[in-house]
């Protein structure tokens, strides 16, 4: 016999999803057991957002002492050491993956550490890694399973040659050459560490530039600076298979725009060509429940899904597949759990790509706009007119904001530059208070800051930025 567990609510998948959504059950007086397989911390603290952004950090770091000699700064025998570096890593994890832990139980809920399959609409069961069984009996159940790496046809991971980003994140030793296969922000963010570590990286991706779906001139300083560093982009151009040779691979790739094919030598293929959300093995079928045609899991604006009693967030509602969705999508389900009037209804998830430079996004870009019928004005202001990026020796790249040309209400904010990860929180606020661009422009920003570029963005939509020529 097993343990039997009688609970308000359970929330399998402790990510940023489930165990946000677990917290905020708890702080509620919802009687909460939270689930996980594996880890506290899903995906974005083990393997995702904070292990890559550790490495982007110590990446960075070497690449801005080697870029100091402008500076004055000489640096004699740096020297990289990559155990080290993981080491450090993997000490930032652990500090975050404890934390959730004691901030479930500190508000009161509980954790049970195995693999959760529904047996009925109100009963799970989970088995632990050591094979003991429990029975949880629930009034509300929260899917948070989060998603997994997809593998493209011929590139099967094998955690040695053709590894996925969990893999990146964990090389004993520096590749000395990589092929990334998928430019998306995953494949350049981890390209881009090892490129700065010293590996030469060749990304492949399939669309006409890196990082689809941004506007081509946020993408433009980004594949600047890779090719700069000695990096090697082919785009429209398709990863068809590979073959391992000595200790190495060869990837034969196939251009989309002449139908050439060539051969790349490697040591390791890097593959993020997407995710898929985690429903199998769930048993989804004691429920009644069944997913779209990605294999997501469709939810209303109160993140209940087909079932009434049964919620869904995070990555496997779908898309966007960002944490910070993920976590407000978990708080709206626990509200709406303890009886809250919550609904999930943002009106933009900022994106960022931790790339060189940095790229973030809120809103909608102009093409959007335009596409929604709005009448768009646009006003860019570029960091080379910025002290502050001046001062740091940064100075690539520009921040838009993208206002209706009627009524001058905000609809968006793109930029690309140093810091821009930390000033998308600004132009985030400004939407969902529904502001004007004169509401960014006339609030002061301290000076000298990057921040400073966002008002000026502003103040250039209205035809009036002052450290830049408004035509
Ligand atoms: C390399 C990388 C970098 C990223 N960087 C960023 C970033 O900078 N910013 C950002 O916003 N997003 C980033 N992401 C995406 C982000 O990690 C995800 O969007 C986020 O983790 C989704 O959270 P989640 O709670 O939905 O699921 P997950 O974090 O995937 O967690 C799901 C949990 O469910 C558990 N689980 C699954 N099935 C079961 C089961 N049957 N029983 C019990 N437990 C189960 C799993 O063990 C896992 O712990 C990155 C992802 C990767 C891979």
């Amino acid at each position: 016999m097993g343990t039997f567990i009688d609970t308000q609510a359970v929330v399998i998948g402790a990510g940023p999803g489930g165990y946000v959504c677990a917290i905020r059950l708890a702080q509620l007086g919802v009687r909460t057991v939270l689930v996980d397989k594996r880890w506290l911390g899903g995906v974005c603290l083990n393997v995702g957002c904070i292990p890559s952004k550790a490495l982007i950090h110590a990446s960075k770091l070497v690449d801005t002492i080697r870029g100091a000699e402008a500076m004055g700064v000489h640096v004699d025998g740096l020297r990289v050491d990559l155990r080290a570096m993981m080491a450090w890593k993997g000490g930032v994890v652990d500090k975050l993956t404890g934390g959730v832990g004691t901030l479930v139980r500190g508000n009161g809920g509980q954790v049970v550490m195995g693999e959760a399959r529904f047996s009925g609409p109100h009963d799970l069961e989970v088995t632990g890694a050591d094979g003991q069984r429990a029975t949880i009996r629930f009034e509300h159940a929260v899917i948070a399973t989060g998603s997994s790496p997809a593998s493209l046809p011929g590139f099967d991971f094998d955690g040695d040659r053709v590894v996925d980003s969990t893999g990146a994140l964990a090389f004993e030793r520096l590749p000395e050459r990589m092929v990334v296969v998928g430019g998306g922000y995953i494949g350049m963010e981890l390209g881009g560490v090892y490129q700065r570590l010293g590996t030469e990286v060749t990304v492949v991706e399939l669309a006409d530039q890196l990082l689809p779906g941004f506007a081509a001139d946020l993408v433009r300083p980004v594949a600047k600076r890779f090719r700069k560093a000695g990096g090697k982009i082919m785009t429209r151009s398709a990863a068809l298979s590979y073959r391992r040779e000595g200790d190495g691979v060869v990837v034969t790739v196939e251009s989309r725009k002449t139908g050439e094919r060539s051969q790349l030598a490697a040591d390791v293929i890097l593959s993020t060509t997407g995710r898929r959300p985690n429903t199998a093995g769930l048993g989804l079928e004691a429920l009644g429940l069944e997913v779209d045609d990605k294999g997501f899991v469709t939810v209303d604006g109160a993140q209940r899904t087909a079932v009434d009693h049964v919620f869904a967030i995070g990555d496997v509602a779908g898309e966007p597949l960002l944490a910070h969705k993920a976590s407000k999508e978990g708080e709206v389900a626990a509200e709406v759990i303890a009886g809250k009037a919550a609904a999930f209804d943002a009106r933009a998830i900022p994106a960022v790509c931790f790339t060189d430079p940095e790229i973030a996004t809120v809103g909608l870009s102009v093409k959007q706009a335009r596409g929604q019928g709005h009448v768009v004005k646009a006003g860019k202001f570029p960091f080379a007119a910025n002290g502050r990026a001046l001062s740091l020796g940064e100075t690539d790249g520009f921040v838009r904001v993208v206002m209706d040309a009627d009524s001058e209400v905000l609809l968006g904010v793109e930029a690309v530059g140093p810091d821009v990860s930390a000033l998308i929180a600004e132009a985030g606020l400004a939407l969902e208070m529904g502001a004007v661009a004169s509401d960014l422009g006339w609030t002061i920003h301290a000076h000298p800051t990057l921040a400073e570029a966002l008002m000026e963005a502003a103040n250039a939509a209205l035809g009036h930025a002052v450290h830049a020529l408004n035509r």
